[in-house]
């Protein structure tokens, strides 16, 4: 593709481009996955499309909800045209079952649902390894202001209400999930907007009926079969079609 853009960043699983236009930015999924702080690594052909779509999608819905989000449209499979924003050093991280380090660190056996969803706060550091804070660190160390967090509460709420219905509706239960948000300025306004991904690598996905784990913990644990539960999961959304496979989606994307 167009090898002469500049790279902003390159994270984990995903690389920004500036953009074509002042104050946008190129996110472009990669396939390559990591966990427990980059400790395990590996190459997944397929997942950053998945991802991309999938996020895309959700974004989309979030976006018609009324909910500002850094989205502004895919490019290709791969990629997508976002806002830049100044990305708030927290991850949100919402639950509505135990499961991972809830469970771990309090001692609830996963798959117990919690009496109400919880929202938890990490700062986002890696050389840290993302220690868990409470609103006050966030408000003390000025990483985002009162007003701030009141948005990011109140979003993160409608955001698990409505994708808690959306994935009920094909038989999966939304776990858990990992939400970023950012600064967006428009004009002299400031305004908190939803940012990075909404996609199996950052949301615990538990098919209904079995149990079957559709989501990054297929990688975290040595499971096997990523590609086919996040494809799974693209299928019963309606973005991929029953018997599209993601091989079809490489080979438009290696020919781009
Ligand atoms: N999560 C994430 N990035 C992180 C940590 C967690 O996307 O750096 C997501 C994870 O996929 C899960 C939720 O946040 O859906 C809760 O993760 P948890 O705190 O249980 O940590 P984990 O067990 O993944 O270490």
């Amino acid at each position: 593709m167009n090898n002469k853009r500049t790279r902003i960043y390159e994270g984990k699983a995903k690389i920004l481009y500036e953009g074509p236009e002042p104050g946008t930015v190129v996110v472009h999924f990669k396939d390559d996955a990591t966990a427990f702080n980059a400790e395990k690594k590996a190459v997944i052909e397929g997942k950053g499309v998945l991802n991309q779509r999938i996020s895309e999608y959700l974004f989309t819905k979030i976006n018609e909800m009324g909910l500002p989000t850094h989205f502004i449209r895919s490019l290709n499979m791969r990629e997508q045209l976002v806002r830049e924003v100044e990305i708030i050093p927290l991850e949100v991280v919402v639950r509505n079952v135990a499961a991972g380090s809830i469970s771990k660190r309090l001692g609830i056996e996963e798959g117990k649902p919690l009496p109400r969803s919880i929202i938890e706060l990490y700062y986002k550091n890696d050389k840290l390894g993302d220690p868990m804070v409470t609103e006050e660190h966030v408000t003390a160390f000025g990483w985002a202001t009162p007003q701030e967090m009141d948005d990011i509460v109140h979003m993160s709420v409608r955001i698990n209400d409505f994708l808690s219905g959306l994935f009920l509706g094909i038989g999966i239960r939304l776990v858990d999930f990992k939400l970023e948000f950012g600064r967006y300025y428009e004009n002299d306004m400031m305004r908190v907007v939803l940012a990075d991904e909404i996609s199996p690598d950052n949301c615990r996905l538990w098919d209904m009926k079995t149990n079957d784990k559709l989501d990054k913990d297929r990688f975290r644990r040595d499971m096997g079969g990523l590609v086919e539960a996040y494809q799974e999961v693209a299928k019963r959304l309606g973005i991929i079609q029953q018997g599209e496979i993601v091989e079809r989606s490489l080979k438009l994307v290696k020919n781009d």
